[in-house]
């Protein structure tokens, strides 16, 4: 039995992630869940799953939480207050954690379950980027196992030998050339640049591909998501960015491959669906059924590449850029998006001032000396938050 934590259990992977554990009560038990503002929904969840504990920071929310319990009979014991998150990371009984909380809020958790050497499901991708070497670290020191959630990552985690899967530093001998991250292109990769600045919340958030979160929906409009995935593979896998490449692949069913020194290129093929991933590191080495249907090839009839368009999708630059500058580079890029896409999908800023107030702030500080630590992390990030934010009320419509 695998004592889980989900991080972020009323989003969208939370929800898939619950899926997978539902289809196999033999094998993992919910020891806690966690939620922000959707209480109604943790309740019905802590219903269904029974876990001992559910986290939520704030205190009001917990309060509604309880009474609801409370009314539903259920003994989930309900924790709150800004350590609550790391508590049920960190606590003894958990063997692994699903770290599925959206941007930086998701960083203490994590880290703290880094630090206690747990098996790590990492989705939370700002995390990591945000922290970049001081969280690799923290996880190698305690010899906590990252398993990648992100689709392409964990595509690309599972092209690799398995005696170099968890180890980024033993990549070079495993005769590896280069990474080859697929993108779709989001629901913008063909619409006329000119109309660019009419785009709302709701059209940027309809994926042609993934049903996902509204947050990381914006990011793959404006393949800023891809630019985070940059950073992401560099940080899992120790490849310089010179050997991590991006192939626009509009149907999503090569979700990543790895091409070697012999001109092999191994790929992982499936559904655009979040439960295989999941359910690949849940289980992993071994592998169980998540309830995703078989790919139909025939069916399909034809897979598309092409080049990213630099002058459509910039963010994909300033990734680069951010990874060039050294790891404030990442951290202030992260910060500084995830305040544009906030302003963005609150109707404040129009959709080409998500990555030109990113350009901004990473031109700003994307320079300084990088973090020592998670204090200089979080000092970076919000200064790189108050920065964008001060550019945004200039640019607000
Ligand atoms: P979502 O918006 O559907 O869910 C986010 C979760 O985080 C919710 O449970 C919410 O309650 C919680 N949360 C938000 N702000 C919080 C805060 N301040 N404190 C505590 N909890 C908070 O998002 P999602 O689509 O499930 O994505 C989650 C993470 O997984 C993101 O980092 C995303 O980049 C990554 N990811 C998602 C997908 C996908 O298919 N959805 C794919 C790859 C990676
Ligand atoms: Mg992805």
């Amino acid at each position: 039995m695998l004592s889980l934590t989900v991080l972020g259990a009323t989003g969208s992977i939370g929800a898939s992630t619950l899926d997978v554990v539902a289809r196999h009560p033999d094998r993992y038990r919910v020891f806690a869940l966690s939620g922000n503002r959707r209480v109604d929904d943790l309740a019905a969840l802590c219903v269904r799953f029974a876990p001992r504990y559910a986290a939520v920071p704030d205190a009001e929310p917990a309060r509604r939480l309880r009474a609801l319990l409370r009314a539903a009979g259920c003994t989930t014991e309900v924790l709150d207050g800004p350590d609550s998150l790391a508590q049920i990371s960190a606590a003894p009984e958990v063997d692994a954690v699903m770290a599925a909380i959206v941007g930086a809020a998701g960083l203490a958790p994590t880290l703290a379950a880094a630090r206690r050497g747990k098996r790590i499901l990492l989705a939370n991708k700002e995390a990591l980027v945000m922290a970049g070497p001081v969280f690799v670290a923290a996880a190698r020191d305690a010899g906590a196992v990252v398993l990648p959630i992100d689709s392409e990552h964990n595509a690309i985690f599972q092209c690799l030998p398995a005696d170099v899967q968890g180890d980024a530093r033993a990549m070079p001998a495993a005769g590896v050339r280069r990474i080859l991250l697929t993108a779709s292109g989001g629901p913008f990769r063909t619409r006329p640049l000119a109309q660019m600045h009419t785009v709302t919340p709701d059209e940027a958030c309809a994926h042609p591909n993934w049903s996902m979160g509204r947050k990381i929906s914006v990011d793959s409009a404006t393949m800023m998501n891809k630019g985070l995935e940059l950073i992401e593979a560099h940080l899992l896998f120790g490849l310089p960015q010179e050997r991590i490449e991006i192939v626009v692949h509009p149907q999503s069913v090569i979700h990543s491959m790895v091409e070697y020194l012999d001109g092999s290129v191994l790929a992982q093929l499936g559904n655009p669906d979040m439960r295989t991933p999941i359910a690949h590191a849940l289980a992993y080495p071994e592998r169980i059924a998540s309830g995703v249907g078989a790919l139909d090839l025939p069916a399909l009839g034809r897979l598309d590449f092409e080049p990213p368009d630099p002058v459509r999708f910039p963010c994909l630059r300033l990734a680069r850029e951010a990874l060039a500058a050294g790891a404030a580079g990442p951290c202030v890029l992260n910060a500084a998006n995830e305040v544009a896409v906030e302003a963005f999908l609150a109707g404040r800023i129009a959709f080409p001032d998500i990555a030109a107030t990113d350009e901004a702030v990473l031109a700003a500080l994307g320079h300084r000396p990088s973090p020592a630590d998670v204090a200089g992390v979080l000092a970076l990030d919000a200064e790189a938050r108050s920065l964008a934010q001060s550019r945004i009320e200039r640019c607000a419509r």
